[in-house]
């Protein structure tokens, strides 16, 4: 059984191995680290020989002059103790800053780039718990548990041998004690990290929870859910403080059998070196000594019990970052990319595709679907919600791949191209614009970080930004506010257009706003939309009656299927579904 946990902890803990490549960066300091720590760890252990010193010769010496070269010689190796110390720990608690910065942006960087269909799985706030909360852990090992233990390690392999060369007899008294202590915290260690990694998941949920309550507040407010939610947030919390508590229970009863069976150790010495004393077989100075060593080795088993219960939560941490870490994208670039040929309107044919979601894989959400769409036509695509409009866009980024047929550009299936060509080329102005915290500038330059301010202000008058930002105090440097909280529907929706704009597409793709904006808003943003349709091909997907009237192709889709195509008369004619969605479900433009 013992053998079975002890193989458990170590194949658990070794899990931190995985961060030697981190530390690699930083070997200079964490060799001086450990030079401080050799020197502290002796100077530590010197000071017994001092103690037995300054006992014998000292006090029981009864020499004035021993005494004070007893007290120098201590001065001297607490001097070189404070030294040693803040050495070490200036230089190791930096290194776990480092490394932890280091490893939240290698984990950054890399889901950054996981395909979206990972992010349906595994919920963006606990990923962000595993990037702030476990590379915390992570960072307190590096930062202080590593070189805790080490420290510690060194002192009682120094204090077992000082203490087996001062008094054998003595010394396997502590010995006895010591297997006992060590059994205790392998058996309970496991348990300790166990419920680690369940509170770790169950603060993760709380932050969920957080996230999306206070992320939509309005309609939490508006449903007047405000108790509810409160009450399912308490129940998560209450999990999550269950578990926790039973961590502490069970760290609880560790701590407490290792102090019994060290101060049990300790009386029984006492009880023993002091008839040793009293019968005159050794000195006070060396019963002295011998109890400080007893001390420190006891002090270093208890903060190695303590350290390897943290390291084990690390390891936890840090197999939940090595995770993170180790998924890889399902949507790669292929070996050899074609190039695609520069042309601002592209050819695109879509070619019997078809769709299912990996989460849900009993709908098909497309089934056989074949277009062609001719270098800068203009088409509009209709179809009732859940028709899988948006999902064909999707398809057309390669967010997700088809499970059957394929998506060409200029003839080229675009698996065959870069994910950087082939999103380069595409814009998309989704229904919902998306902006992020900065100024309107920042968010129109988004797509092209390098634009020159003459060119975002182009693209920011002819998308009739500059019409509203003019009237703001800061113009187009005026801040946006988390989520672009701070622009209307309509402004938003005119910053993506002009954000579109500035990427010169050579294929649009654009979602329309099925909520009515204002009609001066409306009227910009069609003028604004118009200009850019001009300059390359592009499928808009239509909420209006006046883009279906101006398309000259519609086409229809229902639950997946391409129905049929056409222009708005053809459709109207034929189609009762189409009638019906024209009569019920186009906006009339104000
Ligand atoms: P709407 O006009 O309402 O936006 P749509 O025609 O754009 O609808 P899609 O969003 O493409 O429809 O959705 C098509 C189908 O795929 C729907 O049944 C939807 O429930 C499902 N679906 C969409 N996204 C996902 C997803 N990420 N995982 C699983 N199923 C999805």
């Amino acid at each position: 059984m013992d053998e079975i946990l002890d193989r458990e902890v170590s194949r658990k803990v070794s899990t931190l191995r995985e961060l030697i490549p981190f530390l690699r960066p930083y070997s200079r300091q964490i060799l001086g680290a450990f030079c401080a720590l050799v020197v502290t760890s002796t100077v530590t252990l010197m000071f017994g020989q001092g103690l037995r010193l300054l006992v014998d010769q000292g006090f029981s010496g009864g020499s004035k002059d021993l005494l004070e070269n007893a007290i120098l010689v201590f001065v001297g190796l607490t001097i070189l103790l404070a030294a040693g110390t803040f050495a070490r720990f200036y230089l190791v608690t930096s290194v776990g800053e480092r490394a932890a910065a280091d490893i939240r942006n290698k984990v950054f960087e890399h889901v950054v780039r996981l395909h979206p269909g990972f992010f349906e799985i595994n919920l963006a706030s606990e990923i962000q718990s595993r990037i702030t909360t476990d590379t915390t852990l992570v960072q307190t090992v590096i930062g202080s548990s590593v070189s805790l233990a080490l420290r510690n390690l060194f002192i009682l392999i120094g204090g077992v041998i000082l203490m087996l060369v001062s008094n054998f007899k003595l010394s396997l008294l502590v010995v006895l004690a010591a297997p006992l202590a060590i059994g205790s915290i392998l058996l309970f260690g496991r348990r300790v990290r166990g419920l680690s990694r369940d509170s770790q998941t169950g603060l993760a949920r709380v932050g969920t929870q957080v996230s999306e309550t206070l992320g939509n507040i309005k309609v939490v407010q508006a449903s007047r859910r405000e108790g509810l939610d409160a009450k399912r947030f308490s129940v998560k919390v209450q999990d999550a403080l269950k578990v926790a508590l039973r961590r502490v229970r069970v760290r609880s009863y560790l701590i407490a059998l290792v102090m019994l069976v060290v101060f049990g150790a300790f009386a029984l010495m006492l009880w023993v070196g002091g008839q040793d004393v009293l019968l005159g077989r050794t000195s006070s100075g060396e019963l002295a000594a011998f109890v400080f060593y007893a001390f420190l080795v006891a002090g270093s088993v208890g903060a190695i019990s303590e350290v390897l219960t943290e390291l084990q939560r690390a390891a936890g941490a840090m197999e939940r970052l090595l995770e993170l870490l180790s998924s890889e994208s399902e949507i790669t670039d292929p070996e050899n990319p074609r190039p695609l040929r520069a042309s601002n309107k592209v050819r695109l044919g879509v070619e019997n595709l078809s769709f299912r979601y990996a989460t849900r894989p009993e709908v098909q959400v497309l089934r056989d679907v074949s277009f062609e769409v001719g270098a800068g036509e203009h088409i509009a695509i209709v179809g009732p919600s859940g028709a899988g409009k948006s999902t064909l866009f999707d398809l057309l980024l390669r967010f997700y791949d088809p499970t059957k047929g394929c998506v060409r550009i200029d003839g080229i299936n675009i698996r065959e191209l870069s994910l950087s060509d082939l999103r380069s080329r595409i814009a998309l102005v989704p229904q919902m614009p998306v902006l992020f915290t900065g100024s309107i500038a920042e968010n129109i330059a988004y797509v092209r970080p390098g634009a020159t301010q003459a060119e975002v202000r182009q693209v920011a008058d002819a998308a009739h930004v500059t019409a509203f930002s003019e009237q703001l105090p800061q113009g187009l440097d005026t801040e946006v506010g988390e989520g672009g909280m701070q622009l209307s529907g309509g402004q938003r929706q005119r910053v993506a257009v002009a954000r579109a704009m500035l990427k010169r597409p050579s294929l649009l793709l654009l979602d329309e706003a099925t909520s009515a904006l204002d009609s001066e808003s409306e009227f910009f943003v069609q003028q604004a939309i118009a200009q850019l349709t001009e300059t390359c091909t592009s499928m808009v997907i239509a909420h209006r009656l006046a883009t279906v009237r101006d398309a000259k192709r519609i086409l229809l889709f229902e639950s997946g299927d391409l129905l049929d195509s056409g222009s708005h008369m053809e459709l109207s004619g034929r189609s009762e579904l189409y009638a019906r969605l024209a009569k019920l479900q186009f906006r009339q433009a104000a």
